[in-house]
């Protein structure tokens, strides 16, 4: 059975379409189909899914401004970012469409005969995504997973699935067989939780809260089932007094306010050596105030409006009595609108510098030296990305090297490439997407030894 379900513009709060709901008999059904189709899959030469996947890209790529009009719509993300978005789904399957030739094994030296290593797909992989990157996130689990010869269902967030079926159509368009890619709008604890309990699904590609995360990994225990799991931040952007200030300062709004806050990677805690600590605020002030908080529509536009009524209560009931310092603008009238906010914050056990909010709101400490800013970027059970801004190569290094987390960049808050890896340490996940080595997560090594005994 399926019931509609409205789609909502966070822009403008009207209902923009409807699309069906599927419930768990119906879910079924479509990892049964899956299943079904991943023995031909598996057989399709490797040149040949490469050439597939080759095709899927391109058909992205022909309709890159469609979806990204339609996340737009969909999930308020500004034109700029989703044309992004979009062109990351085509580079990351052009990408993984070199990998099917590559998924090369060992011959390993041993007595007696000859020792060699396959990698074997592992068969239904079940993909889901959040609502904050709906394209890309499920990009990182689908072409890998693809690549590897696995059939995959693919289930985004139920206020986000208007690009994800989009891209499921593309994918027949572009020739993949039919059940190979399948897109399915569920709830997550019906739909979304039958991935983690229906047997002929071989391992779930989680990204999501760190609570959904554990019990997916809870569920999946019961049959030993591969886990991949993405799950929340807190990261820190750490810049030392020898810093360029003005450059640190002029590029830290982006590295919290894009996409609103709503990013996993988004550095929610600015850590700044006590000595520089007035002069970045002065010229941080000046950056925050300059964000062009907009209609997503407009080209000019930075930063759009939350996902949800729900999600702007939660990340307002976060700022009521914390220590605001400053604010940018935002909108008046509909839309799920919220400024830019930046707390200076004195007692690090508040729940404002401690939690990941997931909004456009960024906590300001002071630190007294290196040891001392390493420690506090490590204050928290997260781990999944962050910044360090100095001009000291020795020092650079070491505080990469030293704080505990998945991805760090130096002098930039880039956080995610499709050809290097991404992932948590702690409680931000477990495994690591994208890179070289992504296709190994979605396949079993398998050893096999050929006698040359007489
Ligand atoms: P969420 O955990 O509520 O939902 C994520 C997805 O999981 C949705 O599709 C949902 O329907 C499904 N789901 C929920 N409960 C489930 C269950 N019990 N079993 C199976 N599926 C279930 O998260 P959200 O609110 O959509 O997204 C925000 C969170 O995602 C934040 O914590 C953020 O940090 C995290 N995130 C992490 C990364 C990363 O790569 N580490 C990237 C983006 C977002």
């Amino acid at each position: 059975m399926t019931t509609p379900l409205d789609i909502i513009n966070p822009s403008t709060e009207e209902v923009i379409t409807q699309v069906a709901m599927l419930d768990v008999g119906e879910a079924d059904r479509v990892i049964e189909r899956a299943a079904v189709a991943a023995p031909a899959w598996r057989r399709v030469t490797p040149a040949d899914r490469g050439r597939l996947l080759r095709r899927f890209a391109e058909a992205v790529d022909a309709h890159i401004e469609e979806l990204a009009q339609l996340e737009v719509a969909n999930s308020g993300h500004t034109i700029g970012n989703a044309r992004w978005e979009a062109g990351n789904v085509r580079d990351v399957l052009t990408y993984y469409s070199a990998a099917p030739e590559r998924h090369i094994g060992k011959q390993i030296p041993v007595a007696g005969g000859v020792d060699v290593t396959f990698y074997e797909p592992l068969g239904v992989v079940g993909v889901i995504v959040p609502w904050n990157f709906p394209m890309p996130i499920a990009g990182w689990g689908f072409a890998p997973a693809l690549a590897a010869g696995n059939t995959v269902v693919l289930k985004p967030a139920s206020l986000t699935p208007l690009t994800a079926l989009r891209i499921g159509e593309l994918a027949l368009e572009a020739g993949l067989p039919e059940n190979v890619f399948q897109v399915v709008v569920g709830e997550g604890s019906s739909v979304g939780q039958r991935f983690v309990t229906h047997p002929s699904v071989r391992k779930v590609c989680f990204t999501g809260s760190t609570s959904a995360g554990q019990r997916i990994m809870e569920g999946c225990a019961a049959q030993m089932k591969r886990v991949t799991l993405e799950l929340g931040g807190k990261s820190a952007n750490v810049i030392f007094a020898d810093a360029d200030l003005e450059r640190a300062a002029a590029a830290a709004p982006y590295a919290v306010f894009d996409n609103a806050g709503q990013d996993c990677c988004a550095r929610s805690r600015i850590l700044v050596e006590a000595s520089a600590y007035d002069r970045f605020m002065e010229l941080f002030e000046v950056a925050v105030r300059n964000v062009k908080v907009l209609d997503p529509r407009d080209e000019a536009s930075e930063m759009g409006p939350l996902i949800s009524a729900g999600q702007r209560e939660s990340v307002s009931s976060y700022v009521e009595g914390a220590p605001v310092a400053f604010r940018g603008h935002a909108p008046e009238g509909p839309g799920y609108w919220f400024p830019p906010t930046v707390l200076e914050t004195t007692d690090r056990s508040e729940r404002t510098y401690c939690e990941e909010i997931f909004g456009p709101v960024v906590s300001v400490v002071p630190f007294a030296d290196e040891a001392e800013g390493v420690a506090m970027a490590n204050d928290g059970p997260y781990g999944l990305s962050g910044s360090i801004w100095t001009r000291d190569v020795g020092r650079a290094l070491r505080a990469a090297r030293g704080i505990e987390t998945g991805t760090i960049s130096i002098n930039s808050n880039s956080s995610v490439r499709y050809a290097t890896p991404f992932g948590g340490f702690k409680q931000s996940g477990l495994g690591r997407e994208l890179g070289p080595d992504a296709l190994r997560s979605f396949s079993e090594e398998k050893n096999v030894f050929i006698s040359t005994e007489e």
